[in-house]
């Protein structure tokens, strides 16, 4: 990659930019007082653009240079890790697997983190758990991976369905006991399935209008994990869940996060 770099800022050497466009440059960065020019062949500069030097710089790779930033998130009992960082896994705890840069749910955002942790403080062996948002599927699969005996995944976002399988394929769930669906709640008036977890990470405004629609997914005394949630709208969600008959409520906060926790 050939850039050239000509001492000054875009303001100190702004009459200049136009000859270096006009030299041929491809893109203008400014770093570090210095203006970068990038360039696809050397090119003949004009004489007020001459102080500057060229250079060959090795090509940067970025998509390397983020993979090496990742380190696993410990959740709880479950650490997610990128399919590179398996072998980090710590005896005793359970690895996700997550590729990560392909649907929102690495587990590096606080509020999928508060929602692996809050599945894994569950006695999940023998349940049936609901993960409305379900992105690249992180949560049904840590719920499938903690011991319930299925658990769904929708998305209003079809992009989302082939990665969250393809990830729990990754993490070696059995077909059977995890499925992801196109979809929402309420959308699909025939379904009458109900679940003895939902865990959705959404958004609070979403979690007010489907609280009617959680409760009805939810057999009585089962536990709701919401995050999602910015603190300051946490009376929102409060309200929604008062509102259609949930006890219990608890609020975890990280940053300006938090998942609640409650139960029909
Ligand atoms: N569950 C993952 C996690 O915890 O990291 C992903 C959560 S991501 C913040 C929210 C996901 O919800 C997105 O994949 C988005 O497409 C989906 N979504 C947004 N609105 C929805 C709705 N009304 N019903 C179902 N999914 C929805």
């Amino acid at each position: 990659m050939l850039v050239y770099h000509l001492p000054g800022t875009f303001e100190t050497r702004e009459a200049h930019l136009d000859l270096l466009w006009e030299a041929g440059a491809t893109g203008l960065e400014e770093r570090a007082g210095l203006i970068r020019a990038y360039f696809d062949a050397r090119a003949e500069l004009d004489a007020d653009i001459a102080d500057g030097e060229w250079r060959d710089e090795a090509e940067q790779d970025w998509q390397a240079q983020f993979k090496a930033t990742l380190r696993p998130v410990h959740a709880g009992r479950v650490t997610i890790v990128p399919p590179w960082l398996r072998h980090e896994v710590e005896d005793g705890q359970v690895p996700l697997i997550i590729e990560p840069g392909m649907a929102f749910g690495t587990g590096h955002h606080a509020t999928t983190r508060m929602a692996v942790e809050a599945l894994s403080a569950l006695d999940l062996s023998g349940t049936r758990v609901l993960d409305v948002g379900t992105g690249s599927g992180v949560l049904a699969i840590a719920a499938a991976l903690l011991g319930a005996d299925h658990a769904t995944g929708l998305d209003i976002d079809p992009l989302t369905i082939p990665i969250a399988t393809e990830n729990a394929d990754i993490n070696g769930v059995p077909t059977g006991r995890v499925t992801f669906a196109e979809g929402s709640l309420g959308l699909d008036d025939e379904s009458d399935e109900v679940f003895d977890v939902l865990v959705a990470n959404l958004y609070a405004e979403l979690h007010d209008l489907l609280a009617g629609e959680y409760a009805a997914a939810l057999r009585p005394g089962s536990p709701l994990i919401l995050t999602g949630i910015l603190t300051s709208k946490l009376d929102l969600v409060r309200a929604a869940l008062d509102r259609e008959g949930f006890g219990a409520v608890t609020v975890r906060e990280d940053g300006e996060w938090a998942l609640v926790t409650a139960t029909l």
